[in-house]
């Protein structure tokens, strides 16, 4: 499949399975199994993967692409998307000691077959998920690791067929100093935690989960020991920040479409005009959401070239696609419930699961307030840890 193709794909799912149950699915808190089902038939789980593995083998332009579309129509699907996409990713960067006992599961990914996330963010270290306090420790038999720890937040908990699991590394000495795991759902002492009841993305099943004595073989250990961070840095977070600027854009779309949609439908009787023709204040708000919107799709289309083609500033315009992102889909999305009055206000329109989901953006990790505390320190030439 191609770029367009697979665009097309995710707009036809998106309006087909996605926006007929995005609204009672939010209400009810319910993880949509029926969309990953399509996306998985469709082949868009193994959207990046290499062709040797049954994948795809697109690139960051078409990741962004179809993220935006899904979460136009369901940000807490594009979300389960986004973790899926960085998962199937770290395990394919596996070490090469790795690589033979990975390949069956990338093969069930492309087949669409097995749904992957991560596991990182750790009740002790918060946001701060480049540093996790549960350490992994050589098991008795000399062949992988015993792990426990308490993974606060994990997007698809109780659904993915493989957690990317951080821990620290056996002989860790710094913060930093961890490795990352493949562990599958089956295994032994691996467990959802609690319940997921979050103010947005309520139906991305974020729950925790606790890993208690759970035995994970080497070959299944996707980085050396200790190189888990630069893996978090240079396989999750340049996918992760694109991914996320994409839901945002979505929501920023979806918002302006409801409102364009609600400025044209609703009247005011006694003057004989619909909202937008009768105030010129809306209209004025209307665009600024547009101007936003567009200018996030600009940003979002120089991060991709600058994943395709890497140079100096590439990190840096990681780090800003993520905080601007998040900061763009909350204005618009605000913007939105002002214009739509009481109507947003009182959830007719469907805008306020839009408002909700907006404000997730910000508080994951790297949170809104770490990348502009890294953009700072890196410009001043500060070290950032
Ligand atoms: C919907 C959702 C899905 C998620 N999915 C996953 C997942 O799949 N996998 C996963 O690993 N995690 C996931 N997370 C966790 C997420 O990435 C964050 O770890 C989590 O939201 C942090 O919340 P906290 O309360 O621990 O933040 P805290 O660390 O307590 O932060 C509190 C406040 O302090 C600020 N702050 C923290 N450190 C600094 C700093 N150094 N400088 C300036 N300000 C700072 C933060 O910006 C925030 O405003 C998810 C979270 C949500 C909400």
């Amino acid at each position: 499949m191609t770029h367009d193709d697979v665009v097309l794909k995710a707009q036809e799912i998106a309006g087909r399975v996605l926006t007929p149950s995005a609204g009672q699915n939010d209400k009810a808190g319910r993880f949509s199994t029926e969309a990953v089902e399509s996306l998985g038939e469709s082949g868009l789980l193994g959207l990046m993967l290499a062709t040797d593995f049954g994948g795809l083998a697109l690139g960051p332009r078409s990741f962004a692409a179809v993220v935006a579309a899904l979460a136009e129509a369901d940000a807490s699907v594009a979300m389960v998307y986004i973790m899926h996409i960085l998962g199937a990713a770290t395990i394919s960067a596996a070490r090469p000691g790795a690589a033979q006992a990975v390949t069956p599961m990338l093969r069930e990914i492309a087949a669409g077959r097995h749904l992957s996330t991560l596991a990182f963010s750790e009740a002790g270290s918060r946001s701060h998920f480049w540093a996790p306090v549960s350490r992994a420790h050589r098991n008795g038999n000399g062949n992988g690791v015993r792990i426990s720890a308490k993974k606060s937040w994990v997007t698809s908990a109780g659904h993915a067929q493989s957690y990317v699991v951080s821990s620290l590394a056996p002989e860790g000495a710094g913060p930093t100093d961890s490795t990352l795991y493949v562990v599958s759902a089956k295994t032994p002492g691996l467990s959802v935690a609690g319940p997921w009841d979050g103010l947005g993305l309520r139906a991305n099943a974020s729950a925790p989960i606790a890993l208690e004595e759970c035995d994970v073989a080497s070959h299944f250990q996707l980085t050396e020991d200790g190189a888990g961070f630069p893996a978090m840095l240079n396989v999750v977070l340049p996918l992760f920040s694109l991914g996320s600027a994409a839901v945002a854009l979505g929501l920023c779309r979806a918002a302006v479409a409801g409102t364009v949609s609600h400025l044209k439908s609703a009247k005011f009787e006694h003057l004989g005009q619909s909202l937008g023709e009768s105030l010129p204040t809306l209209r004025a708000q209307l665009a600024e959401m547009q101007i936003d919107t567009d200018g996030l799709s600009a940003r979002i289309d120089d991060l991709v070239d600058h994943l395709e083609k890497p140079r100096e500033t590439t990190m840096l315009r990681v780090l800003e696609a993520k905080a601007a992102a998040g900061e763009v889909a909350i204005s618009v999305t605000s913007a939105a419930m002002r214009v739509c009055g009481g109507a947003a206000f009182s959830k007719h329109l469907g805008i306020e699961r839009l408002f909700r989901d907006a404000h997730a953006g910000a508080v994951m990790a790297p949170t809104g307030d770490v990348l502009r505390e890294f953009i700072g320190k890196s410009l001043l030439g500060i070290p950032l840890f």
